[in-house]
């Protein structure tokens, strides 16, 4: 996860509460063509410019350009289907179709790896010097920022290229009255069911928040929204304040990253990380199946030390980070099946296994926070059925997730330096939703929960 930077200030800045996945699909779609019209030009021009162009770049060359004489067809990658099993389908020779997929795997940024399966491909056809159709290029779309395109260039090969959209992020405010569930409500003012989960992930004292709260319930969240040089709708940030003002709790919390560890929390109005520094359920809902200690194995019947603690969930449920921290490694261990290995502060790690899938965008070395959606259950591995199996580590050791007594959040009020920053970040956050609130703040009310923190004014 990036570091929250300090939040710009715009004005207006509800205006995109009518973006949806929809639009972003069509804006996506739309740069798509546009790479490929830009790279078929600058092929032909200058190959040695291609890196880096802008989207908007690639706009106005092609409105230089004219009607272009290509066929464009679309494909997608699976896990048993290949980039180039998809271009030679789409009707590129054998030799091209290995040639382009070839470049395309090298210049990715996991350079050598098969590009993930549901990456959306779209190839376009010239016509040969035999006056036969033939492949000219191929994009891939990687994400809503990064697209991949390799090109044929004059001497026949192909050349792959990153290309990145110049973004911009921006505050984006969802506030309002629970209507059927929070997720509804957040989605429909432009936010995501990821940022709900986290939402109210932060309210733990109130369990129907998860479910989706009662009717009636205020809530006001701001996410960070990606857009491109034109003010376009990319794709949905992160959740950087939530407050909720319910019938059994109420608070604000504030998304920060303290200089000193580089880990994103979240943090009261005052500058303490609530609660405990790790959640006791990194699966929402998933009943415990297994328990920490020795135990016969099912199978050889030997005597073993059951290092972490099972969770019982149908294949597919989310698992989320326990603390913040920085995944060390993820991959297929003999064993664990996918796992995921995440360091936290104070000599804590925690790992996840038999996992089904990563989470989109999840690498090691990125940090993730507390309640982050990492992966989702499944039974790959040495494993009997759909569980999380889930091990929490100090210094070493690993250590009953159940009974351990875990120290509570961050405190920053005693760090000058780190706690003036959080200031100034809490402050710019307030000062948007005011201006983008027309002054409907609500009323702080006494929270009945264990909330040691009070709602931002
Ligand atoms: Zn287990």
């Amino acid at each position: 996860m990036k570091r929250t930077r300090k939040p710009p200030r715009i004005p207006v800045a509800v205006r995109r509460l009518d973006m949806t996945s929809r639009t972003a699909e069509r804006i996506g779609g739309g740069a798509v063509i546009l790479i490929i019209l830009a790279l078929f030009l600058l092929v032909r021009a200058e190959p040695e410019t291609l890196k880096p162009l802008s989207l908007l770049q690639i706009n106005d060359l092609r409105a230089e350009a004219g009607q272009t004489e290509t066929v464009t067809r679309n494909g997608t990658v699976t896990a048993s289907v290949s980039a180039m099993d998809v271009l030679e389908v789409l009707g590129a020779s054998p030799e091209d179709a290995t040639a382009a997929a070839v470049a395309l795997r090298d210049a990715s940024p996991t350079r050598g790896q098969r590009l993930r399966p549901g990456t959306a491909l779209s190839a376009w056809f010239e016509a040969g010097e035999d006056g036969r159709e033939r492949l000219a290029g191929v994009s891939a779309k990687l994400s809503p920022k990064a697209t991949l395109v390799a090109s044929r260039s004059s001497d026949g090969r192909f050349k792959a290229n990153l290309l990145s959209a110049r973004t911009t992020t921006a505050l984006h405010r969802v506030a309002g009255r629970i209507d059927t569930s929070l997720a509804d409500a957040i989605i429909a003012g432009g936010g995501t069911r990821q940022h709900a989960d986290m939402f109210a992930g932060l309210f733990p004292e109130d369990p129907a928040l998860a479910k989706g709260g009662r009717k009636g319930e205020r809530f006001d969240a701001v996410i960070e929204v990606v857009t491109d040089e034109r003010g376009n709708f990319l794709e949905a940030g992160d959740l950087v304040f939530a407050a909720f003002n319910g019938a059994k709790t109420s608070g604000s919390w504030y998304r920060f990253t303290p200089e000193d560890t580089g880990l994103p929390e979240f943090f009261s109005r005052s500058g303490v990380a609530g609660d405990e520094f790790l959640l006791r359920d990194p699966v929402r809902g998933g009943e415990m199946s297994s328990g920490f200690g020795n135990r016969m194995h099912p199978i050889t019947g030997e005597m073993l030390l059951h290092a972490g603690i099972d969770f019982r969930a149908p294949v597919g449920t989310p698992i989320r980070a326990a603390g913040s921290g920085l995944v060390t490694d993820m991959r297929y261990g003999e064993g664990y099946g996918w796992f995921v290995r995440i360091r936290h502060e104070r000599g804590y790690e925690t790992v996840y296994a038999h996992m089904s899938g990563f989470a989109e965008n999840l690498t090691p070395g990125r940090t993730v926070m507390r309640g982050e959606v990492i992966g989702y259950v499944g039974s790959t591995g040495s494993s009997t059925g759909a569980h999380l199996h889930y091990e929490v580590l100090r210094n070493g050791f690993y250590v009953n997730p159940e009974t351990l007594a875990l120290p509570t959040g961050r405190d920053i009020t005693g760090n000058k330096t780190v706690l003036a920053a959080f200031e100034a970040q809490r402050d710019a956050i307030d000062t948007f939703r005011n201006e983008a609130a027309g002054g409907q703040l609500f009323a702080a009310t006494a929270s009945t929960a264990r909330m040691t923190n009070a709602p931002a004014p």
